[in-house]
């Protein structure tokens, strides 16, 4: 659950290099001795014992996580890409059939802690594909690996205690102890601090099984969503409809928050055309792809799924995702004649250029976040344009021809 991903920004192979700040030789026997002197007795501190930390002793450093960390590259994708990626007819189809199989389970889960089972089925889908992908690194060893190599020394040493500890309570042998290259563990990619603070033993074994017991994985989850502020009898959000009389694009950042009735009276529909439901129930806007694709309005919950895992795009596919279960329609947008997000390079220049003009569109590194959207937004309420701050071609050409006209 805690993730390399940030935003739109999916970390894959090739790209910029990170170097770590401790140089510390990579061989095992400087390893050994690091884990030693520094990480046992901090473990020890912590309420580790003798047998537990025993694992220690074996471990041997994995050069292919190091690798893998220090190659974190950042593909951007479009929502449209995101989405059909994460949120596809195999996926929907098995977790249709996934909720029927666990419902009993499910209504339990949500009888204590009062989020419904379509958004756990939802994610499990996103986080192992329902188990399909959990994980074949030790977890150990890709911890302490990572916590020697330096970039994230505390995070990763913390992480390393806590899986120390889940090993611990629950009398796991450590081999059991696999996840991802980064530490994500079980059904639900929980990191270790995770499970220890929010893992819950469902089935009533004595143990917090998050990779065996469908019942542990399945009321850890709901009591994180829980603990992290799900309003019970609430949804995420909707797609919703903007029609020809919307006109205030600015508010459509995701983050104001207005009532469905002050929406509806913008001109804000259901995605079928029918007025929104009335009430003081409070959303904000969401234009993923500006004024040409989907339109969202997200509730409370969403952003409480945001607090899983930060990117805008995972928490909307993982409420359309729970809908698609229970049989709500495919989202009424078409799909755009351009699917693929600006180059990062186009991104670079259109910061550069909005920087140049006087609006602050903050660092220019390519990830056009909210304070670039802002700043484009700015710049297009002032030259005459739809201030849906989405970076676009046509976007990048007036963009362009105001610099000439300036310099002229
Ligand atoms: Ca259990």
């Amino acid at each position: 659950m805690w993730k390399q991903t940030i935003v739109a920004v999916l970390l894959i192979c090739v790209g910029s290099i990170v170097f770590a700040k401790p140089q510390r030789p990579l061989d095992d026997a400087a390893f050994q001795q690091w884990l030693q002197q520094v990480i046992a007795p901090k473990a020890k501190a912590a309420g580790i014992r003798p047998a537990t930390l025993k694992h220690l002793e074996s471990l041997t450093l994995n050069h292919r996580i190091i690798q893998q960390d220090r190659r974190q590259a950042e593909f951007v994708l479009s929502f449209w890409q995101y989405y059909t990626r994460t949120v596809t007819p195999e996926r929907i189809e098995k977790g249709r059939q996934l909720l029927a199989r666990y419902q009993p389970i499910l209504d339990q889960v949500t009888a204590q802690t009062g989020v419904p089972g379509r958004f756990l089925i939802a994610y499990w889908g996103m986080e192992t594909r329902y188990g399909g992908f959990t994980g074949t690194t030790p977890v150990l060893q890709a911890l302490a690996t990572l916590a020697y190599e330096g970039r994230r020394e505390k995070f990763f040493t913390r992480e390393l205690i806590a899986a120390l500890k889940v090993l611990q309570n629950n009398r796991f042998p450590p081999e059991q102890l696999k996840g991802s290259w980064a530490g994500a563990m079980g059904q639900m990619q929980f990191m270790p601090s995770n499970y220890l603070h929010y893992g819950q033993d469902g089935d009533g074994d004595g143990k917090v099984d998050l990779w065996q017991s469908m019942a542990d994985a399945f009321l850890s989850a709901g009591y994180f969503l829980q603990r992290l502020g799900w309003r019970p009898g609430e949804t995420w959000g909707r797609e919703v409809q903007l029609t020809a009389s919307f006109k205030r694009y600015e508010l459509a950042d995701g983050l104001q928050r207005r009532s469905l009735d002050e929406w509806a009276k913008l001109g804000v529909r259901r995605a079928d055309g029918n007025p929104l439901p009335k009430g003081e129930m409070m959303a904000a806007l969401y234009l993923p792809m500006g004024k040409e694709g989907p339109a969202f309005l997200l509730y409370h919950n969403f952003y409480v799924i945001k607090k899983w895992n930060r990117s805008d795009y995972y928490a909307v596919a993982v409420g359309r995702l729970a809908d698609r279960i229970i049989g709500g329609p495919p989202l009424h947008k078409k799909p755009p004649a351009d699917p693929q997000p600006l180059p990062r390079a186009r991104l670079k220049a259109i910061q550069h250029k909005l920087n140049a003009l006087g609006y602050n569109a903050g660092k220019v590194d390519g990830i056009f976040g909210h304070r670039s959207r802002a700043a484009l937004r700015q710049w297009q309420q002032d030259h005459g344009e739809i201030p849906d701050g989405f970076p676009s071609e046509q976007t990048w050409w007036r963009l362009h021809e105001t610099e000439t006209a300036v310099q002229r």
